[in-house]
């Protein structure tokens, strides 16, 4: 999400004569685009900052702007904190940057946290930063209303809304047109993109159909997908569009009701499992990945394992996994007490990944023997002679490079495999 708002911001400076650069000691201005759903994250930016903050000894004249999530939460505070910061700006309030660098300009502090209720930036055309020229990000909705207990997202960055589906559309061709190959629809709970204006209703399964009619060359991928209201309906979705991906994110969090509950998630441990099957059965061959929390408040040892029963009857490929971190103004920092020592959340959280790590490995041995279409991302870190690419279940797939280059589908069999890679031959036609 942060990363496609950069190339928003990087799309509003380059309109205001901006460009951007590699080279940081070559910059006049830095912003630092921020997160803060875990404390680690925010302190990352603060060391990030410390050295900013000597480039910016060695030259008076650099602009140091601070941008999202951390913008938001702090506000003034940040400015007084850091006080080397020349700009502070909200998620909302891109198109105010260069207004705000002309006040930064004159030698004064500039800041605007404004959220928006209807802001999503659709007319913006990103810049594509780092891009890998095959795969790019579309922001298709903005905010997020679900308040689960332990989250600062809707906080930070406002209600939900959906995105104008002819631009989503619009941006999705252009980027075919350039050479891009796969796209990845983003938005902090996908189901519930809904468009609903002068009688057009447009749900997520069918603005999924839509980006999927651009071009049957066009991969395209979703994140991240809530339990509560994955449907039907978009499964189907799925299953019957050769280019929409054949994999889910759908974080689960915990596999405790209790914790579930407290964390109010508005499902229970039989509701995603009910989804899960519904999952297998509409899409076999889904690949499936989740983000899980341990050490949520009151979390008992018998919470823990039901989360590592829930991993092991699922069977995930890959997982993203944290311990809990509290943060300010949540529900749960209202209400809970972050009761769990570290140590223990931490010895949870190791159990989380040695386990995920065991479940990767074995869904990868899986694979050996299969072939998939592999569309190519770029040459192998490990050698020249090799290159990688990703399979419709998102599982990164190294093979011979042969003449092969970035974009090309290549059908690949898989002949080994890592808990974090599977290897292949390229199959004969
Ligand atoms: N909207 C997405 C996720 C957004 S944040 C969703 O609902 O799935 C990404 C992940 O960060 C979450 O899924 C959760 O696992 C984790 N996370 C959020 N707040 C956290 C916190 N306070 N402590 C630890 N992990 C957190
Ligand atoms: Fe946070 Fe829950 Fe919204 Fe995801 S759905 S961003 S976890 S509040």
């Amino acid at each position: 999400m942060n990363f496609s708002d950069s190339e928003i911001v990087g799309s509003i400076m380059a309109n205001n004569g901006y460009e951007t650069t590699k080279d940081i000691k070559e910059a006049d201005v830095i912003f630092v685009n921020t997160c803060s759903v875990r404390d680690h994250a925010e302190q990352r930016v603060r060391k990030r900052l410390q050295e900013f903050k000597s480039l910016k000894k060695k030259n008076p004249g650099l602009v140091i702007g601070i941008l999202g999530c951390m913008a938001e939460r702090l506000k003034t505070k940040l400015l007084e904190e850091e006080e080397y910061v020349d700009l502070i700006i909200g998620p909302d309030a891109y198109r105010e940057l260069p207004m705000l660098m002309e006040t930064v300009e004159t030698g004064q502090k500039a800041i605007n946290v404004l959220l928006s209720d209807e802001e999503t930036y659709a007319d913006i055309k990103p810049v594509r930063l780092g891009s890998n020229g095959v795969s790019a990000f579309i922001s298709i909705m903005r905010g997020c209303e679900n308040f689960c207990a332990y989250c600062i997202v809707p906080f930070t960055r406002g209600k939900e809304r959906s995105r104008d589906p002819k631009t989503i559309i619009e941006e999705a061709k252009n980027l075919f047109n350039q050479g891009y190959r796969e796209v990845t629809l983003l938005g902090q709970n996908v189901n519930s993109y809904r468009w609903n204006h002068n009688d057009e209703l447009i749900n997520f399964a069918q603005l999924l159909e839509k980006v999927a009619s651009v071009n049957p060359q066009l991969r395209i991928r979703f994140a991240t997908s809530h339990p509560k209201d994955i449907s039907d309906d978009l499964l189907h979705a799925i299953a019957n569009n050769h280019n929409i991906c054949k994999a889910i994110h759908l974080p689960f969090q915990s596999g405790s009701n209790h914790i579930l509950n407290m964390m109010k998630r508005k499902y229970t441990r039989e509701w995603y499992m009910e989804r899960i099957e519904a999952i297998r059965n509409i899409i076999p061959g889904c690949g499936l990945s989740t983000d899980i929390i341990s050490g949520f408040c009151s979390e008992t040892e018998k919470d823990h394992q039901e989360t590592l029963s829930l991993m092991k009857w699922v069977g995930y490929d890959y997982a993203f996994m944290f311990k809990y971190s509290e943060r300010p103004n949540t529900i749960a920092a209202k209400k809970y007490q972050d009761d769990i020592p570290d140590d223990v959340k931490g010895r949870r959280l190791q159990e989380v990944i040695n386990l995920q790590q065991e479940l990767s490995h074995k869904s990868n041995l899986r694979d050996i023997g299969k072939t998939f279409e592999v569309l190519t991302e770029g040459i192998s870190r490990k050698s020249n002679d090799f290159l990688f690419g990703r399979n419709s279940q998102n599982k990164v797939v190294v093979f011979p490079q042969k003449d092969y280059k970035p974009g090309d589908y290549v059908q690949v069999t898989i002949t080994d495999c890592t808990s974090a890679t599977l290897l292949g031959d390229v199959a004969e036609s």
